[in-house]
């Protein structure tokens, strides 16, 4: 992106107030980069759900979040849009090593997660990389050190962080911990704590989970500075 168009668009950001983005319906009402909106559209998405036009704006303007909003109600673009955003915004380039890390639950749920993120994202020119398990560790490992964005799970994950030297996460700009209330079903609360207090603290959060239970505000409390409720869960 051009320095000019860059500083036009972090400046429409910083003059968006909350109560104008309330009256947003569309992708295009928000300020985003023409290439992002290209892959949005792309992709058939043209009207923004709940979760999206309450919280899209908000991770915009580097707010960390915790969202609660229930399964099927359009989570995964109201944070991989964000975070897309976001290396654009610190003018990342596929040169810079890992800019932005998605933590999932199952494996089944990041190769979604990367599915849509290929197609959203497929006018930029980031790098994307699934750390699952499942597939060849070497495989991966040889990989890990050239993405831009990674999405995984926390045992793999953590495995990665322990043993291997390609992978440096000591830049990292945004920390998303997708359905927080399932990784911490399936019993992987150590596993996050050990993942999220080697993280570099200086970076952008965004807590996503169908329900907010009494361990998912432990966890945010761990990994969220003063963070902006979103919940569109409730049926008032
Ligand atoms: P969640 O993570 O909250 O369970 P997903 O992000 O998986 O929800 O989205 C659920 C379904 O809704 C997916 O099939 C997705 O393609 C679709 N979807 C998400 N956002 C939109 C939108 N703005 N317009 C139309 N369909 C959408
Ligand atoms: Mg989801």
């Amino acid at each position: 992106l051009a320095a000019k168009e860059l500083e036009q668009l972090k400046q429409q950001i910083e003059e968006l107030s909350l109560e104008q983005a309330k009256l947003f319906t569309k992708f295009d009402d928000l300020p985003l980069t023409k290439n992002t909106l290209r892959g949005v559209k792309e992709s058939s998405y043209i009207t923004m759900t709940d979760i999206q036009r309450d919280s899209i704006p908000l991770a915009l303007k580097g707010h960390d979040i915790l969202g609660a909003a229930k399964t099927g109600s359009g989570k995964t673009l109201a944070f991989l849009i964000p975070v897309i955003e976001k290396l654009v915004h610190e003018n990342w380039n596929e040169f810079d090593g890992v800019g932005a890390l998605i933590i999932s639950p199952t494996r089944e749920l990041a190769m979604q997660i990367y599915e849509v993120l290929l197609k959203i994202g497929k006018h930029h020119s980031f790098s994307a990389g699934l750390v699952i398990g499942g597939k060849d560790y070497e495989f991966e490992k040889e990989r890990i050190g050239r993405m831009n964005i990674l999405i995984g799970t926390p045992g793999r994950l953590l495995q990665h962080m322990d043993q291997s030297a390609t992978l440096n996460l000591t830049n990292l700009q945004i920390l998303v911990l997708d359905e927080a209330d399932r990784i911490l079903d399936l019993g992987f609360k150590k596993t996050l704590d050990d993942i999220i207090s080697n993280l570099p603290p200086e970076r952008q959060s965004l807590l996503f989970s169908a329900t907010q239970t009494k361990s998912v505000q432990d966890l945010a409390r761990l990994s969220l500075v003063n963070p902006e409720y979103v919940n569109t869960s409730s049926d008032t």
